[in-house]
């Protein structure tokens, strides 16, 4: 027995980055919720909804993390305070799923009160000094020291030229860890996202050849990427599975993501939902019903089985899947 235990013992570098980790994810969650508590005093009516959403989005993030973090491990001794006046995200944050992130909640609240993206990436860039949110990969050649730190480091913008002055914003999925990752692709695909978005990258996850989305050329996007050091956003160029997905011009090799995990995803599908031109005039290869409903059922089978192997979530063995409406 005590050689087994032995045997499982974390070594004393590996155990100190984790409990490390730990503790930014712990102060992120905390810093982001005081922001969001401080801007709701302002604007009572308008962000009750985003606090309730954001509230419930960075709990379960918490409860799905390897060490399994509470409401009041984020919280300590505020708990009470913020549970009377937001009790459902403490009542759902283990058997609700969120239909979004908290930082694409964030991007929602900025938009509310700062407007033009020139503005939104200005104070979110003083935002993320001011919550001191660490650099998230801190030593590029180790990935041990790859923290979560709620922040998503690429936005992304989209618009219909012939109206610019609607923009949509989206957000990477930041979660760091595969399984976050595949729970939040799953979910939107089933939830959150436009029906051509969620088809498109399931036909991408399930199929050798995916069926890639071709938008009206009136369409443009711009992905960009939060610099640590001189704390502004600077372009990017959208990543290989983004142009198969979505036909984006000069696709760049970068590092290996899942499709959906990028920026785009989430301002594209936003786009579709919103502008009515913009859905009528984007195609997407062979798209039929029964092929949407089929990439449906697996995406949906992946998902509960994910949700299962967390032993801290409370509906891990229902098959009926719930999502956080705020
Ligand atoms: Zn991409």
């Amino acid at each position: 027995m005590a050689a087994d235990r032995k045997k499982r013992q974390m070594p004393l570098g590996l155990l100190k980055i984790r409990e490390f980790n730990k503790e930014n994810l712990k102060t992120c969650g905390l810093h982001l919720i005081g922001h969001v508590m401080e801007e709701f005093k302002k604007e009572q009516n308008k962000l009750k909804t985003y606090v309730n959403e954001i509230l419930h989005s960075i709990f379960f993030f918490g409860v799905i993390h390897k060490d399994c973090l509470t409401p009041v491990d984020f919280l300590n001794e505020q708990t009470e305070i913020v549970q009377q006046a937001f009790p459902e995200p403490f009542d759902k944050y283990r058997s609700h799923l969120p239909k979004r992130t908290p930082f694409s909640i964030l991007l929602d609240i900025m938009q509310l009160t700062f407007g033009t993206k020139e503005n939104i990436m200005r104070e979110l860039c003083s935002l993320m000094e001011k919550l001191k949110f660490p650099y998230p990969l801190d030593r590029p050649a180790n990935k041990n020291q790859r923290y979560y730190t709620l922040e998503s480091t690429v936005i992304c913008v989209c618009s219909n030229s012939q109206c610019t002055s609607q923009e949509y914003f989206g957000a990477s999925l930041g979660c760091r860890t595969e399984n976050a990752k595949s729970i939040m692709i799953y979910s939107s695909c089933l939830n959150t996202w436009h029906e051509y978005v969620s088809y498109a990258v399931m036909s991408f996850q399930h199929q050798t050849e995916g069926e890639s989305l071709q938008f009206h050329k009136s369409m443009q996007c711009q992905a960009y990427i939060r610099d640590w050091n001189d704390n502004v956003y600077k372009e990017r160029q959208p990543c290989m599975n983004c142009t198969r997905l979505f036909s984006l011009p000069e696709g760049t090799e970068q590092e290996h993501y899942p499709y959906g995990n990028c920026a785009e995803t989430e301002c594209l599908s936003k786009l579709l939902l919103k502008d009515q031109f913009m859905q009528e005039n984007t195609e997407i290869r062979n798209y039929t019903t029964d092929k949407m409903n089929m990439f449906k059922d697996r995406t949906k089978k992946l998902l509960q089985g994910k949700l299962a192997s967390i032993p801290s979530l409370s509906n891990r063995n229902n098959n009926d899947l719930l999502w956080f409406n705020p």
